[in-house]
């Protein structure tokens, strides 16, 4: 299975590491022809309003937007997440994802006092213990359509839960950053079980 990372921005290598002890054989992706070929994606975190700008740059943006329609595998992690979202609030003026999940998400949700910190989370389909989960200036879902399996939720200051990681098909989705703790298990989770189901869902 060629499993491509998209390498316009953010933290590609630290995914490439997870995927790779993984068992598959993952490469940095940015080129059409690249991503033509490849049988899964990966969204890496970084900053999900320059990874768009760059795909609509580079003439990539509607072709990954296709490839998703058509039922690729993709995982996204923070600014992935954000890119495989259908809808976003306080995002900036005109920013575009590819969308594929039926899910509404606040960029930066988690606001500016804690921009980073970690929490140990139990996520459904993942073996115990619990993840330590990294979110750094992370969203959260606001929203879910009827589609959407919520994997995981993190309580805010105010008491109420948001979903923190999801799944829709063949379309996995995280706020935090497993590629940056060395907990290979949903980058596993996504190889063995998203991307084998594709093809029984859609
Ligand atoms: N806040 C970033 C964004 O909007 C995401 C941060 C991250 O990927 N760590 O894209």
């Amino acid at each position: 299975m060629k499993v491509g990372v998209l390498a316009l921005q953010g933290d590609v290598r630290e995914h490439i590491k997870a995927l790779g002890e993984c068992g598959v054989h993952p490469f940095p992706v940015r080129r059409a022809s690249e991503i033509e070929k490849v049988d899964a994606l990966i969204l890496p975190g970084g900053e999900s309003t320059t990874i768009a700008l760059l795909a609509q740059s580079f003439g990539l943006f509607e072709l990954i937007k296709t490839r998703i329609d058509q039922g690729l595998p993709v995982y996204g992690s923070c600014a992935g997440m954000i890119l495989l979202a259908d809808r976003v609030l306080d995002a900036t003026k005109d920013q575009k994802t590819f969308g594929g999940i039926d899910i509404t998400v606040r960029r930066n949700a988690f606001g500016r006092q804690v921009d980073s910190f970690e929490s140990n989370l139990t996520v459904s389909g993942i073996t115990a213990p619990a993840m330590k989960a990294l979110f750094i200036r992370a969203p959260w879902v606001e929203s879910v359509g009827v589609g959407v399996e919520v994997l995981a939720s993190v309580k805010s200051a105010d008491g109420l839960s948001h979903p923190v990681a999801v799944r829709q098909g063949s379309l996995l989705a995280t706020s935090f950053h497993p590629e940056l703790t060395g907990d290979n298990r949903i980058h596993r989770y996504f190889v063995e079980q998203v991307c084998k189901a594709e093809k029984s869902i859609k």
